[in-house]
C-alpha cells in the first residue's frame, strides 16, 4: 500500500490526473474521493461506488453530503471543515449513508491541497470501511451494559470479579464489593408507577456514576440493586459516606418530588469470602442487616450476620400474615379532661400477639414495619380500624368520642395519603372530628413543605393534628409556630419528673403556657402518680393520659369502661 502523507502529495506535486490513475489503479479496499474546495465531488474509484451503492455518474459533480447519515451532530462536520479548511489533515471516524439507505462506517482521513498562496483547492479523503468492526463494538457493548443506565451490567461485573479475584490472589491486595439497594423501592414503583421508577432509576445511576466518576466501578446488578468495587480498602467508610450522601438531594421525577434511601451492605475479599459467589453473597447479606437496623444505612460483613437476617426475614413474614390474617389488635387508652374528669377520646395503640414470638411491643416492630416497608399498610389498617371503632362507639353510646391513632412519618410522607385517609373517612362514616392523627416531634424536625401541605390538608377534612412526645425533639418556638397543629402532647419523661426533688415543676409550667401562648391545647401523657395530676391540674393543663386512669384496653374493657362511667 501506498504510504501517503500530506506533505509527501502536497511536495510531490502529482497533477489531478496522475492521482486520479494512482488511486484507480490501486486495487485494495481503500476508499477513496476527491472533491473540490466547496465540496463537490470530482473523483471516486471503484471501491467508492462499491460501498456507497452509487454508480460514478452519479456520484461525480454531486455535493459530498449526498452520503451523510444524519448520525453526528452538525457541529462534528463543522470542526471538520474548520480542520481542513486552514489546511491541515483531518482523521475520524464517519457513519454513511449508502443509496439504499443503509449506514456504514469508514474511518476517514482527509488530505487539503493547497495551492500557491497556501489556501486548499481541493480535498483527498482516503477511507476504510470499519463497520463490521463498530457492529462488533456494538453488540458487545450491548451485552455488557444495561440498557436502561447505561451502566455496565451484571456479566461485565462478573468478570471484573473473576479479574480482581486472580490479581488478589496474586498480588495479596485486598479488594471490596458494595451491594447497594433503594430502600422501598417496590413503593415508588407501585405508587408512581413503572415510568417514574425508571427514569429514578437512571437518575440513581448517573448520581452513583459521579460518585465514582474516576474508576467506571458501578455495576447494576439487578433491578434496584448496585453494585460497586472498591480496590482501596481504607476508603471503605469514606465512599459508603459518599455515596450515602448523594441521597440526601431531593429526586425531582416529572411532576414527583421525593426522598429516596438505600441500604450498602460491605464484603472484603479475601476477609469475608473465598470465592466471588460467596463474597456477592456475603454483601447481600450484610445489605440486608443495613436494612433491618434502622438508621445505619451500611454495614460491614460479620459472621453472624446470616442468622440475624433469618431473624428479620421470619419477622417480616410473620407481621405480614398478622395483617393479613386480621391477628394484629388496636388497644384504647382513654384521654380525660380534668376540668369534667371525663373521657373525651382515646388514643389507638397497637398490639401484636404472635403465637410463637409471643408479645412484640410496638415501639420494636413499628420500626421495623417501617425499614421494611409494611408500615404503610398497617398505617392505612390502623386508621381504618380505630375510625370504624369510634364510629361504633359513638353511635352505640350516644358519645362524642375523639379517636387518636399515631402516624408514621414514612407513611405520612407518601403519595396518595390524603386520599387514602379521605377514602377511609367515607367507607367507615367517621366524623373527620372525631379523629386525631398524633405526629411525634421528632419526624417534624426534618419536615418539608409537602408535609406542611399534606398537614395543612388533613386539617382542612376536619382531622385534629397532635405534636406526639413533645419535649423530646427540642423544637424551636419558630417551628413550632410554622407547624399547623391543634394540640401538644407533652412526653412522659417530663411528667416523670414531677417531683419537688427536680426541676420538672418549672419546665412543665413553662410547656403549658409556651402551648397556650400558641393557641395549642396540651396533653400530658404517661400520669401515673395523683402528684403528677395535681401539679399539671395546678398550671392548666386540661388532658391527661396515663396508667392513673387507665392502661390501654382492649375493645372489650374499653366498652365497659365507657358504659360504667356514661351510666
Ligand atoms: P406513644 O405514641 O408515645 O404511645 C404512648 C405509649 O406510652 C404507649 O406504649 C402506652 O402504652 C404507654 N403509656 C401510656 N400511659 C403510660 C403510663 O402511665 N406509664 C407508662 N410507663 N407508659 C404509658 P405502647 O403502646 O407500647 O406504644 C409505644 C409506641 O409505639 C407509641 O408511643 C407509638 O410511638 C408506637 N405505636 C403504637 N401504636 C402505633 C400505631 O398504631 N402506629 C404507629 N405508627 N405507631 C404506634
Ligand atoms: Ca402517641
Ligand atoms: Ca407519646
Amino acid at each position: 500500500m501506498m504510504n501517503i502523507t500530506p506533505s509527501s502529495i502536497n511536495q510531490v506535486n502529482y497533477s489531478l490526473k496522475e492521482l486520479q490513475d494512482i488511486f484507480s489503479a490501486m486495487n485494495s479496499s481503500i476508499i477513496v474521493a476527491i472533491t473540490d474546495r466547496t465540496g463537490k465531488i470530482t473523483f471516486v474509484n471503484d471501491h467508492f461506488c462499491k460501498i456507497s451503492k452509487y454508480t460514478r455518474e452519479e456520484l461525480l459533480g454531486q455535493d459530498h453530503r449526498l452520503l451523510n447519515s444524519g448520525f453526528h451532530p452538525r457541529t462534528f462536520f463543522r470542526e471538520m471543515w474548520k480542520t481542513i479548511g486552514k489546511g491541515e489533515m483531518w482523521s475520524g471516524e464517519i457513519c454513511n449513508r449508502a443509496k439504499d439507505g443503509g449506514l456504514y462506517w469508514v474511518k476517514t482521513t482527509i488530505f487539503p491541497f493547497l495551492d500557491d498562496s497556501g489556501k486548499p483547492y481541493q480535498y483527498i479523503a482516503i477511507r476504510v470501511d470499519i463497520t463490521a468492526q463498530k457492529d462488533i463494538k456494538k453488540i458487545t457493548h450491548i451485552a455488557y451494559h444495561d440498557e436502561l443506565t447505561g451502566l455496565p451490567n451484571r456479566r461485565k461485573l462478573e468478570q471484573r470479579l473473576e479479574n480482581e479475584f486472580h490479581q488478589s490472589r496474586r498480588t495479596g491486595e485486598k479488594f471490596a464489593l458494595f451491594f447497594i439497594d433503594v430502600n422501598r423501592f417496590k413503593n415508588i414503583n407501585d405508587g408512581l408507577g413503572h415510568i417514574i421508577g425508571d427514569m429514578f432509576l437512571v437518575e440513581m445511576a448517573n448520581r452513583l456514576r459521579n460518585v465514582d466518576y474516576t474508576s467506571n466501578s458501578i455495576y447494576r446488578h439487578n433491578s434496584d440493586e448496585f453494585v460497586l468495587i472498591l480496590n482501596d480498602v481504607d476508603r471503605i467508610e469514606d465512599k459508603a459516606g459518599e455515596i450515602i450522601s448523594v441521597f440526601n438531594k431531593s429526586f425531582i421525577v416529572e411532576t414527583y418530588e421525593f426522598y429516596a434511601s438505600i441500604s450498602i451492605g460491605i464484603s472484603i475479599f479475601p476477609d469475608h469470602a473465598n470465592s466471588v459467589e460467596e463474597l456477592l453473597k456475603n454483601a447481600d447479606i450484610a445489605m440486608y442487616a443495613a436494612k433491618s437496623s434502622r438508621g445505619n444505612q451500611y454495614r460491614l460483613y460479620r459472621s453472624n450476620m446470616e442468622e440475624i437476617n433469618d431473624k428479620w426475614l421470619l419477622l417480616e413474614t410473620k407481621l405480614h400474615q398478622a395483617l393479613k390474617n386480621d391477628i394484629l389488635e388496636l388497644h384504647y387508652q382513654p384521654k380525660i379532661d380534668l376540668k369534667t374528669n371525663s373521657i373525651i377520646g382515646m388514643e389507638a395503640l397497637l398490639r401484636w400477639h404472635d403465637p410463637e414470638l409471643g408479645y412484640m411491643p410496638p415501639d420494636h416492630f413499628i420500626p421495623f414495619a417501617e425499614q421494611c416497608g409494611l408500615i404503610n399498610d398497617i398505617g392505612v389498617w390502623v386508621i381504618r380500624k380505630a375510625s370504624a371503632q369510634a364510629r361504633t362507639w359513638n353511635d352505640l353510646h350516644n358519645l362524642n368520642l375523639r379517636v387518636a391513632v399515631n402516624i408514621s412519618p414514612i407513611h405520612i410522607s407518601t403519595t396518595g395519603f390524603v386520599e387514602m385517609v379521605h377514602e377511609v373517612i367515607k367507607e367507615t362514616n367517621i366524623d373527620p372530628h372525631f379523629l386525631e392523627f398524633e405526629i411525634t416531634e421528632m419526624s417534624m424536625l426534618d419536615y418539608t413543605e409537602d408535609l406542611i401541605n399534606t398537614i395543612k390538608q388533613l386539617r382542612a377534612l376536619g382531622i385534629t393534628i397532635s405534636l406526639d412526645d413533645f419535649g423530646t425533639g427540642y423544637s424551636s418556638l419558630n417551628y413550632l409556630k410554622t407547624f399547623p397543629v391543634d394540640v401538644l402532647k407533652i412526653d412522659r419523661a417530663f411528667v416523670r419528673d414531677i417531683v419537688p426533688e427536680k426541676s420538672g415543676i418549672a419546665m412543665i409550667s413553662a410547656m403549658i403556657s409556651l402551648a397556650h401562648a400558641l393557641n395549642l391545647q396540651v396533653v400530658a401523657e404517661g400520669v401515673e402518680e395523683e402528684a403528677e395530676l395535681n401539679v399539671l391540674r395546678e398550671h392548666g393543663c386540661e388532658y391527661v393520659q396515663g396508667f392513673y386512669f387507665s392502661k390501654p384496653l382492649s375493645v372489650e374493657d374499653f366498652t365497659k369502661l365507657i358504659v360504667n362511667r356514661t351510666m
